[in-house]
């Protein structure tokens, strides 16, 4: 089930408090999406669904229009979450690594519901429109005054339009861990502004985007940062943890217990999945043949997402595994 801002809070806060995490997987395709439920069908696990501004304007989605792009990566995504097979398994979508003048408009028009294309139903007054579960947006180009105002921003337009906001802040992430006062001055000054709209901190904790050494991680910095977060806004915060790729398993498990909540997966999921299209494109590269009697099946979409799947779903589900979450979504259920 896609959960709204409300619901995606009280999942990060229950993973907070019983020490597990969620894998955010940056889903770059349609088919990717079906994946990343297969799996967290397959482990019972809650699981994040993040989306970036690349693929919001990709063909896939908004081939262009961002606001079109989140408005079809959501339509796709509450289709999928809410239905039988898979509405059992919590599921967030959360903006990931929004930048550029298109930030806040963009996330203002998601955080007060997309419109879906659908017609207005009798007796209501607007059409049905959809939002993310959670929101972040990347503040690398920006300095701590424009990060403020941004997130301020968004809480304030939370309040005009009564819609509940979830949001994620950031700082420095690929900057080596983040000094305490840079977080007081951060959070402090959002909490000041528009109080209780941030759920999540994602500070340097010595993590590089990509597929580089990780050898600077800290879960030292994780932890200091966790309790630092949660004193300074006065109530449970957990870590985003973004640039996980590198990360071997027992750093990832080190994260969770030092208080990260949410672990960003995205260029070892782009490896994975482009790895192994290449490998269906050469293995079955006489078969795409036009006079090979099965060109058409090999060349249909379903051919090469289905040896994709295969090499993917694996993966997806050992990095739930490790990150604790198995079996935790029937602690959502009622
Ligand atoms: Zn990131």
């Amino acid at each position: 089930m896609l959960l709204d801002p409300l619901q995606a809070r009280h999942v990060l806060q229950t993973a907070l408090a019983r020490r597990f995490a969620l894998l955010a997987v940056n889903a770059d395709s349609p088919a990717a999406l079906t994946d990343v439920l297969e799996a967290a069908l397959r482990c019972d696990a809650p699981v994040i669904i993040e989306t970036s501004l690349w693929q919001l304007t990709g063909h896939s989605f908004g081939a262009g229009d961002p606001a079109l792009g989140l408005a079809r990566y959501l339509v796709q995504l509450a289709l999928l979450a809410n239905s039988p097979r898979y509405n059992t398994i919590p599921v967030l979508l959360h903006t990931d690594h929004i930048q550029g003048p298109v930030t806040l408009p963009l996330l203002k028009a998601a955080l007060s519901g997309l419109d879906c294309g659908l017609p207005t139903a009798p007796g209501s007054v607007r059409p049905p429109t959809l939002s993310p579960s959670t929101i972040s947006l990347d503040s690398s180009r920006l300095t701590e005054a424009e990060n403020i105002a941004t997130i301020v921003g968004l809480g304030q337009e939370s309040v005009r339009c009564n819609r509940a906001v979830t949001l994620e802040m950031e700082a420095g992430v690929d900057d080596g861990v983040t000094p305490a006062d840079v977080a007081e001055r951060l959070l402090g000054g959002v909490e000041e502004q528009t109080p209780g709209t941030v759920h999540l901190w994602a500070p340097g904790v010595g993590t590089q985007h990509g597929l580089g050494s990780q050898d600077a991680f800290s879960s030292d910095a994780v932890r200091s940062h966790q309790l630092l977060a949660s004193r300074l806004l006065g109530r449970p915060i957990g870590i985003a943890l973004h640039g996980s790729s590198g990360l071997p398993e027992i750093r990832l498990r080190e994260a969770v217990a030092a208080g990260a909540v949410k672990v960003n997966w995205s260029s070892e999921s782009l490896l994975i999945r482009s790895t192994a299209a290449r490998d269906y494109y050469r293995i079955h590269a006489d078969r795409l043949e036009k006079a090979h009697p099965q060109w058409k099946v090999t060349a249909m979409d379903n051919g090469v997402q289905t040896y994709v799947s295969g090499h993917y779903i694996p993966r997806v589900m050992e990095l739930i595994g490790i990150l604790g979450g198995c079996g935790a979504a029937s602690t959502f259920r009622p």
